[in-house]
């Protein structure tokens, strides 16, 4: 029995992984730090590797202390249980992470209460609507204890002045901040500014390493001494005590001194991906451009209906589904292989492959 043609032919293709940026697969760099770290029990605070991970992202946030986590979902978790207590209420967008996409946590272990509004088009809570949903000392009403960003959200940036007014609006309010900073190091590159700047009004963020930095696991929780020292005792009741975990950090610390300079480079792409896609007919790029290293875009009917098989056959893996389909860059794609997207592309769309546009 023969290998089929066609089989071989997959095999050999590289896979374009257009889903997420947590597709990415650690450095060599990262393996070589990984085989090399020097570990401890973490949970005793001995490992050297989790330590100096865990310093130098707090430095690197302009925060007193850092925690190293199993994931984003677990940071975020930690912060609202660390900052919320039962019967109290954190604020949220209701697209945010922290009160769609894990899996009502806060909720199910903390006894926290969601509050979800609606984000503005561009990424932020309106204040007024913030301060609307804020409840009055009043026995019918959860307390509310906390306001939670995320930055960037489906990759736009949120404006230096708005996180600014939202700082001042915090103290006036006696609220505590929370930023979801899965993809900061993405906001900073974008407004050319140090991620400090951008995490300065908040108590707390969550960095994750796991995602453009391309650390095969892990997340960084920032903030005041004392905030992580309760952080600590949260993460170990979750379970999230690690103890030879500097064969993990190893890989955090090289993303954070070499992952986060490239990720300009990632945001081009985008931009290449997205000016590309915006000229193929039956292709919808919303907003007309790239958002640091995300296109959403939506394809007509006729398209829609050969895009997936047809991009799976060229080793494309990119949504199709109806509405804004979500297409990230990242350190396992580049130039070239956005020039081979948008070939794929055009030929989906029935133009002629390589035809001027
Ligand atoms: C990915 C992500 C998280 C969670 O990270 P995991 O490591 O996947 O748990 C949290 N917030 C945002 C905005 C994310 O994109």
């Amino acid at each position: 029995m023969g290998c089929r043609p066609d089989l071989r032919y997959k095999w050999a293709m590289k896979t374009i992984d257009l889903r997420s940026d947590t597709v990415t697969l650690p450095t060599p760099s990262m393996r070589k730090a990984m085989a090399a770290a020097e570990v401890g029990d973490d949970v005793y605070g001995e490992d050297p590797t989790v330590n100096r991970l865990e310093a130098m992202a707090a430095a690197r946030l302009g925060k007193e202390a850092a925690l190293f986590v199993s994931s984003g979902t677990q940071s975020n978790l930690v912060a609202l249980l660390t900052h919320c207590r039962r019967g109290e209420e954190y604020i949220a967008g209701q697209t945010a992470h922290t009160y769609r996409c894990e899996a009502g946590g806060a909720a199910v272990l903390g006894g926290i209460q969601p509050q979800p509004l609606d984000f503005e088009p561009d990424g932020t809570l309106d204040l007024g609507k913030v301060a609307a949903a804020v409840k009055p000392d009043d026995v019918h009403f959860a307390r509310t204890r906390l306001l939670c960003l995320e930055n960037t959200l489906a990759g736009k940036v949120l404006p230096l002045p708005y996180l600014d007014a939202v700082g001042k609006f915090a103290r006036e309010r006696g609220l505590r901040l929370h930023l979801d900073g899965a993809r900061i190091f993405n906001a900073a590159a974008a407004l050319n500014v140090h991620a400090r700047e951008i995490v300065r009004p908040f108590d707390s963020v969550s960095v994750c390493l796991s995602k453009g930095l391309a650390a095969p696991v892990g997340s960084v929780l920032c903030g005041s001494r004392e905030f992580i020292r309760e952080a600590r005792r949260w993460r170990k009741m979750l379970g999230g005590g690690m103890r030879q975990a500097g064969v993990l950090a190893a890989a955090g610390i090289v993303a954070l001194e070499e992952m986060i300079e490239r990720l300009p480079e990632d945001h081009r792409n985008a931009e290449r991906l997205a000016a590309g896609l915006g000229r193929i007919p039956g292709i919808a790029v919303e907003g007309g451009a790239a958002r640091t290293n995300m296109v959403f875009f939506s394809l007509d009917k006729a398209l829609l209906g050969r895009w997936g098989p047809f991009m799976a056959a060229r080793g494309i893996l990119v949504g199709d589904h109806p509405g804004p389909i979500r297409a990230v860059t990242h350190y396992g794609i580049d130039a070239a292989d956005i020039d081979a997207v948008l070939e794929a592309a055009r030929e989906a769309a029935g133009s002629q492959p390589g035809s001027p546009q």
